[in-house]
């Protein structure tokens, strides 16, 4: 006579009692649980409290879309896995400070690397105006947690540069020292300063080139990057003169392959604008670009517009063993 309460459904699929899910509202408790089969299964993270899981989850939940939105573009998520670049994802507002969580797309997360929420929105309407033929304002982010975050992140600047191909043996130079090489004179023929002895190069060209294993490219690209009046290479992506000697600083030299794998075509970026760009195309790169800096001032990120051809090549942050 008890159960005469109960419907049989109610029993193996509703809330039981009617819990609903603390997250999506959804049947949530089939074993008085506080929150849904699916739900649960995006909480199986570590690192956080579990209560800054919940609250991103909360936030991104949408009831319209029955699903839960991206942080930064309002797309909706891929619940599970990592293959999607549109796969669920938890990102720290500001890198490294727990509690502060987010849910975004794998990809976007990816790009934001040690940026803070904030210098992400800044640094993509920033390269998005540079595209649009205005001069890129370096000042306008200020890398608060770059520096701090630069040593954790070096396995994933190294995993950076492995994408494009470069070797980081920066030692070696004994390889350059090519026969016929020897006793060349004249300028350097990348930034035509003094030739270093024993190569057509001089030291700080000598130096660069051999940051990686395509030489010829990237003696092109210096080449194409140089500045003679400036004095310096600039990004090809941001115009900026980058840093040569400092290793930590986000304008840091780097290689990108504008077609992820694509040997031979090579450009001379800043290694925060490298990591930004991930595993897209210079095509696909831009026009992340242009929707996300268009849904933060206020438009709408259009999924449409995008196509992820070289998504998941050696994105996935794991070290190899
Ligand atoms: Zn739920
Ligand atoms: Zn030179």
């Amino acid at each position: 006579m008890g159960r005469a309460g109960y419907s049989l459904g109610g029993l193996r699929g509703e809330a039981r009692g009617g819990i609903k899910c603390g997250i999506c509202g959804g049947a949530g408790g089939k074993w008085a649980k506080r929150y849904c089969l699916r739900c649960r299964r995006l909480l199986k993270r570590s690192g956080d409290a579990k209560a800054a899981y919940v609250a991103a989850l909360q936030k991104a939940w949408s009831v319209g879309d029955d699903g839960f939105l991206c942080h930064y573009s309002g797309v909706k998520l891929v619940e599970g896995g990592r293959k999607d670049p549109w796969a669920l994802s938890f990102d720290h507002v500001v890198p490294g400070q727990k509690g502060n969580l987010v849910v975004c797309s794998f990809l976007i997360n990816v790009m934001k690397a040690e940026l803070s929420e904030e210098e992400f929105r800044v640094v993509v309407k920033e390269i998005d105006r540079h595209w649009k033929g205005q001069r890129f304002r370096k000042d306008v982010i200020g890398f608060a947690s770059w520096n701090k975050a630069a040593l954790a992140a070096r396995g994933r600047i190294r995993r950076a540069l492995a994408i494009t191909g470069a070797r980081g043996n920066l030692g070696m130079p004994g390889r350059l020292g090519k026969p016929g090489a020897r006793g060349v004179k004249g300028p350097c023929p990348i930034c035509g300063a003094e030739a270093k002895k024993g190569t057509r190069y001089c030291a700080r060209c000598f130096r660069l080139q051999e940051l990686r294993g395509e030489r010829v490219a990237a003696r092109k690209a210096l080449k194409r990057a140089w500045d003679a009046k400036a004095g310096g290479f600039r990004c090809h992506y941001t115009g900026i003169i980058l840093e040569e000697k400092d290793r930590k600083s986000p304008w840091y030299i780097s290689f990108d392959h504008p077609t992820p794998g694509k040997k031979g075509a090579v450009v001379v970026t800043a290694i925060f604008v490298n990591l930004m760009k991930t595993d897209m195309s210079e095509k696909e790169f831009r026009a992340m670009i242009r929707e996300l800096a268009k849904k933060f001032k206020g438009g709408v990120f259009d999924k449409s517009k995008l196509e992820f051809k070289y998504y998941h090549r050696g994105v996935r942050p794991k070290t190899k063993k």
